[in-house]
C-alpha cells in the first residue's frame, strides 16, 4: 500500500517582505491578537507586524478570547432577570501553535457541540479567525504535543520556510486572504516529541502510590489549571447592588485544584486531599474527557509543568510507574538538542535551503 504520510500538500507562498500587506488584510477582518512580549510573552493586540514574536511559548493560553476570566451572565432587578448583550468583536488569533489551536477543538466539545451549548462562547468562537504558527521542532523541553492526537484545527496555518511562509488554507471562506499569492506543494515533518508520553492509558494506575509521592510538593495554587488552554472550570455567584434590589450574576474562572471547588451543601468536600485533586486533573485530561467525547483533553502544550512553581512533572509520574524512559527532567542538565538531535538536522536542512534559494516547493 502507498504510504501517504510524505505526500506534499498544496499551499501558498507568502514572502516575508509581503507580510505587512498580509497583516493589513488581517486587520480588515478584525483586531489582530498575537504573541507579544510584555512582562511575559502573551497573546495581545498587535498594531504592527514587528510586534509579533514568532518563537517561544506564551505564558497564558489564548482561551481568554472565548472564555474570559470573568463575565456577566445576566443582571436582575426586583427579582426579574435582565439579559445582557455583549458587543462581540471579530478577532484574528495569529501565531497560535497547534497545541493551542487544538485546545479550541477540545473546548468546542464542551461549550459548542454539547447538550447545553453556551451562547456567549459560541458567539465569541464564531468571530475568531484562527491562524496557526507551525512548530518544526518542540519549542522547549516541556512540550509533548506529538504524544497527543491532533487535528488540523485552524483556518490558516503558517509554516516558516526561511525567506517565506508556506500558508495552508483549511477554511475556503478565508481564501481571500491568500488571493494573488503563488502556490506550491510542501509538507513539513511532524514535530518530534512523541516519545515523551508514549503510553497514555492510566486506567490501571488509579490506586498507585505514585500519585501521592509525585504530588507531595503541590500546594493547590491552581496555576496549572488557569494557564491550561483546555481547563474551563468556573464558578457562578451573585454580585448584589448596594440597595439589594438588583445586581448581576457573574461567572469567574475556578480550579479543580482548590479545596472548596467540590464543596456541596452541608459542607461535604468530594476531593479533600491535594493528591486527590491533583490526580483528578490528570485523569480528566487523559481519561474522563476521552471516555465522554473521544478526544484527549490535553494538547501537550506543557504549560502546567513549565509554570508550576514546584515544577511537578506528571508525565514523569506516569512514565516512572510504567518503567518507561523519561525524556525530560528539568534538573538533569541535558539540553533539548542533546535529547532530540534530529531537530538539529532539520535546522541545518532549512538553513541550507535558505542559502541555495530552493526554499522547498513541489
Ligand atoms: S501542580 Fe503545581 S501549579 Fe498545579 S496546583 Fe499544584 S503547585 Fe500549583
Ligand atoms: S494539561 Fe498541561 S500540557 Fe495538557 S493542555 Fe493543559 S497545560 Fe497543556
Amino acid at each position: 500500500m502507498t504510504d501517504l504520510s510524505d505526500m506534499k500538500e498544496p499551499g501558498y507562498v507568502l514572502k516575508k517582505d509581503d507580510f505587512p500587506s498580509f497583516f493589513a488584510r488581517l486587520k480588515q477582518f478584525g483586531r489582530v491578537i498575537a504573541p507579544r512580549m510584555q512582562d511575559q510573552l502573551r497573546f495581545d493586540e498587535v498594531a504592527k507586524p514587528d510586534q509579533i514574536v514568532w518563537s517561544g511559548h506564551t505564558y497564558f493560553s489564548p482561551k481568554e478570547y472565548v472564555f474570559p476570566h470573568t463575565q456577566t451572565l445576566f443582571k436582575y432587578k426586583d427579582d426579574k432577570p435582565i439579559p445582557v448583550k455583549e458587543d462581540v468583536e471579530q478577532i484574528v488569533l495569529l501565531g497560535a501553535r497547534l497545541c493551542d489551536l487544538n485546545a479550541f477543538f477540545v473546548n468546542d466539545f464542551l461549550f459548542k457541540n454539547n447538550e447545553f451549548p453556551d451562547e456567549q462562547y459560541i458567539e465569541k468562537r464564531s468571530k475568531l479567525l484562527l491562524i496557526g504558527n507551525y512548530c518544526h521542532s518542540y519549542v522547549d523541553s516541556y512540550c509533548f504535543c506529538s504524544s497527543m492526537e491532533f487535528k488540523p484545527y485552524y483556518d490558516l496555518l503558517m509554516i516558516d520556510r526561511g525567506s517565506y511562509w508556506h500558508v495552508k488554507v483549511n477554511n475556503p471562506k478565508h481564501d481571500w486572504l491568500v488571493e494573488g499569492m503563488a502556490t506550491e506543494n510542501y509538507k513539513p515533518k511532524p514535530t518530534e516529541c512523541k516519545a515523551r508520553l508514549p503510553d497514555k492509558n492510566i486506567k490501571e494506575m488509579f490506586n498507585s502510590a505514585a500519585w501521592e509521592k509525585g504530588s507531595k510538593a503541590c500546594f493547590s495554587c491552581g496555576k496549572c489549571t488557569h494557564l491550561c488552554p483546555t481547563c474551563m472550570c468556573f464558578t457562578v455567584f451573585d454580585e448584589p447592588d448596594l440597595d439589594l434590589k438588583g445586581g448581576e450574576r457573574r461567572l469567574e474562572w475556578d480550579s479543580c485544584q482548590f479545596k472548596d471547588f467540590t464543596e456541596v451543601a452541608g459542607g461535604h468536600i468530594f476531593r479533600e486531599s491535594r493528591t486527590e485533586r491533583f490526580k483528578h486533573r490528570i485523569y480528566h485530561k487523559l481519561q474522563y474527557f476521552k471516555d465522554q467525547f473521544g478526544v484527549f483533553m490535553c494538547t501537550g502544550c506543557g504549560r502546567c509543568i513549565r509554570n508550576c512553581p514546584e515544577k511537578i512533572d506528571w508525565i514523569k509520574i506516569i512514565n516512572d510507574e510504567k518503567n518507561l524512559p523519561h525524556y525530560f527532567n528539568p534538573t538533569n542538565g541535558k539540553s533539548a538538542e542533546e535529547l532530540y538531535p534530529q531537530n538539529q538536522e532539520l535546522q541545518g536542512r532549512l538553513s541550507a535551503e535558505k542559502t541555495d534559494g530552493k526554499g522547498g516547493g513541489s
